[in-house]
């Protein structure tokens, strides 16, 4: 029977709404639902995905055990009850941290796996743990557990009600937005410029969002930091801070003013390559324009000032009195409000509370960072890294220097991974347990209402039944959990009855739970009421209104203030001011991403990979023609860590002495099942990266700077 099912698109945090056609139990369409209040109808290209991933002959249905170099499919049972016996021996022959757990970014796209994967993770009891935060927006996330007192409170901009949009790292026409959930954002952005506001883009590259913005400002990767450091120096200097309201919330400024001082936009020209002129300007016309909002996002995150710069760009909002106002960086009340429920049990979040075993960088919110996975496995001693878990995760592509992480998994006495693919990290798994495709299970997005740019809610139900034998993920974690804790004899009647409720209520249970005890549940608020009935009922997702100030009441520090001048932060500023005397020196890699990819993961949609190269090396003609090098020529790619071959495109859009690659490309590798990606393979960008090379703050991946060699691939055509 035919019939069109509303829902939401999880493939990225733009949670746009919509509409599916099914007939005869085949899909023969997606489109964006004109209904949904949120997306209004937007869709990019990735959508189709949804359909691709679900009809993949790739896709993992059943348990895979390696037999050497083959893998044989086995039951449920078997392989649930190997993999919780093998890894609770791990941890009873070395210890519990002898087991590590990777969580991949599509984890938090999934409402099963986000919340239950932590029930199994409990039952481990390992601190050995890490996720692609590290590889992302952790620095974000420290930014506002200093500031604001919670890791999870992040600003997010108001892009419907700004004037002015400053932009650093961040390219969300291809992304979509990240930290802003904002479907359809090229029509924010493009009815931002119709109301009279201004786009202003600082980046490397002139990225489609910088094409489109009023203004592009080129700068040296890495360099963010001292930039923002120059426009707080500037606002100060010129008696432009008017933090408003803000003021009498805030600690902190006069320790700002006093630390920007040196940074001069004549002083930090040298490195930035941000003329002082342009940096003057841009700090009056941000200062002067009421409201705006400056944003950061990878290219500012994941460098080597990550930290810094995060927590910079939250210090020019606060200073310009556009934090917690329409049209500023605002805060979202969800209707399952993380937030809140993370710190009603204690987890606002912690950092540096253990170091890793062997460099020693911090943990945070109990993770280390994914820098270290490789040598936490290599390096012998108590504690080291024997058996490891991923969960829809493939650090090998998406973690730095991918080939030592690849030869480090090699080496693991057991590895199991929650995965739908034979990748090229779930390769190296002694044991693979898929679980249902997004369309066979049901969705409520916990983590990305929090950083919408609109307060909405949406519930999407299973569009296909699963085949009869097969789990969803948090089915999996709950199983595992309940059975390493029988293995490690801890299976007692407590355990036994939680493990029971929580099969019972699964995440739609946990979730009409937190919906109830939301703000728009049983308390009073403009929307009362909210339910998971209710959301079931509204197909199209409910509209519960715009960002709306909350300050100081939503603020977890112990004063209820925020803090402008974190020591954490302050003393970091000394392992910048030594950046103020470098110039531009040698190449630098930075990477990209692309509409129709989202990762690693989609590239077995033929639908999103064909037509022309997209892994090509961007390059500017005058560093091209100096290596003797000309567009569609091939070139040798050298870092400290790797190399790889990538055909080069030429171009005036990245800046001189700066070469892009994309993330998430490499499927050349030998044993994988990805049929379509192997034909597309591109070269990994993580190849390259260098896992020595991270902020020494928070542990971040160093992915904006890699410093590289180009030279023409042996055997290529030269200019
Ligand atoms: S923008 Fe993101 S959420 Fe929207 S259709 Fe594309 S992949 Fe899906």
């Amino acid at each position: 029977m035919a019939a069109t099912h509303f829902r939401t698109c999880n493939l990225c945090e733009a949670m746009c709404g919509i509409a599916i056609h099914v007939d005869g139990g085949r899909i023969t369409s997606i489109r964006g639902d004109a209904d949904d209040p949120f997306s209004r109808g937007h869709i990019c290209p990735k959508a189709v995905a949804l359909q691709d991933v679900h009809e993949d002959p790739d896709r993992l249905r059943r348990p895979l055990r390696r037999r050497g170099r083959d893998w044989e499919e086995i039951s449920w049972d078997e392989a649930l009850g190997e993999a919780a016996e093998r890894l609770a021996a791990v941890q009873k022959a070395h210890g519990r941290e002898a087991v590590g757990v990777y969580q991949g970014n599509p984890t938090v796209h999934n409402y099963g796996s986000a919340i239950f994967g932590q029930f199994f993770i409990r039952s481990l009891g390992t601190r050995s743990r890490f996720s692609a935060t590290s590889v992302d927006q952790l620095p974000q996330m420290l930014a506002s557990l200093l500031m604001f007192g919670h890791q999870l409170l992040l600003p997010v901009p108001d892009v419907d009600r700004t004037r002015l949009f400053l932009m650093f790292g961040a390219n969300p026409l291809a992304s979509n937005g990240s930290l802003m959930t904002a479907p359809g954002i090229e029509r924010r952005l493009k009815e931002l410029r119709a109301r009279g506001g201004r786009l202003i883009v600082v980046d490397p590259r002139r990225t489609e969002t910088a094409a489109m913005a009023d203004l592009h400002v080129p700068i040296r990767p890495g360099t963010d930091a001292l930039l923002l450091l120059a426009l707080l120096q500037v606002v100060f200097a010129e008696g432009l801070a008017r933090p408003g309201r803000l003021g009498a919330l805030a600690d902190g400024a006069a320790e700002v003013e006093t630390l920007a001082a040196p940074f001069t936009p004549e002083a930090v020209e040298p490195a930035t390559g941000v003329a002082a002129a342009v940096t003057r300007e841009l700090a009056r016309e941000f200062a002067r324009t009421e409201p705006a909002v400056a944003y950061g996002r990878v290219g500012v995150s994941m460098q080597e000032f990550g930290g810094l710069a995060s927590w910079l760009v939250n210090v020019l909002n606060v200073v310009t009195g556009n934090l917690d106002r329409e049209g500023g960086a605002m805060f979202t009340r969800p209707a399952v409000d993380l937030v809140a429920a993370a710190a009603r049990v204690g987890q606002r979040g912690h950092f540096d509370k253990g170091r890793s075993r062997v460099r020693g960088l911090p943990e945070f919110g109990g993770e280390y960072p994914a820098a270290v996975m490789a040598e936490e496995m290599e390096t012998e001693g108590a504690g080291r890294i024997r058996a490891l878990v991923t969960c829809a995760g493939n650090p090998v592509l998406s973690t730095p220097n991918g080939g030592r992480l690849e030869r480090a998994l090699a080496g693991l006495d057991y590895m199991v991974s929650v995965d739908i693919y034979l990748n090229e990290t779930t390769r190296h798994a002694h044991l693979i347990l898929p679980p249902t495709d997004a369309l066979e299970h049901d969705l409520y997005d916990v983590v990305f209402h929090v950083l919408a740019v609109r307060n909405t809610a949406k519930y999407s139900p299973a569009l296909f039944d699963p085949p009869p034998d097969a789990r969803h993920d948090w089915q999996i974690f709950l199983e595992l959990a309940r059975r390493v804790d029988a293995a490690k004899g801890r299976g007692g009647w407590k355990r036994r009855l939680t493990h029971a409720a929580l099969r019972r209520l699964g995440p739609s249970g946990l979730v009409g739970l937190l919906l109830r005890a939301g703000p728009y549940g049983l308390r009073r608020g403009p929307v009362r009421g909210l339910s998971l009935g209710r959301l079931r009922r509204a197909v199209h997702g409910v509209d519960l209104g715009a960002l709306e100030p909350c300050l100081p009441e939503r603020l977890y520090t112990r004063d209820r203030r925020i803090a402008l001048a974190p020591e954490r932060f302050v003393r970091d500023l000394e392992r910048l001011r030594p950046r103020l005397q470098h110039g531009a020196n040698g190449l630098l890699l930075i990477g990209r991403r692309d509409l129709r990819s989202n990762n690693s993961w989609m590239h077995n949609s033929e639908r999103l990979v064909k037509g022309r190269d997209r892994c090509t090396l961007l390059m500017h003609p005058d560093d091209a023609a100096r290596r003797g090098l000309q567009s569609g020529g091939r070139a040798l790619v050298s870092s400290r860590v790797g190399h790889v071959e990538a055909t080069v495109e030429t171009t005036t859009d990245v800046m001189p002495g700066v070469v892009c690659l994309p993330h998430g490309w490499g499927h050349h590798r030998d044993g994988t099942r990805l049929r379509v990606a192997n034909t597309h393979a591109g070269a990994s960008l993580n190849d390259l990266t260098d896992d020595q090379a991270v902020d020494a703050l928070c542990g971040t991946a160093r992915f904006s700077g890699t410093p590289v060699d180009v030279c023409a691939a042996e055997g290529a055509p030269r200019a």
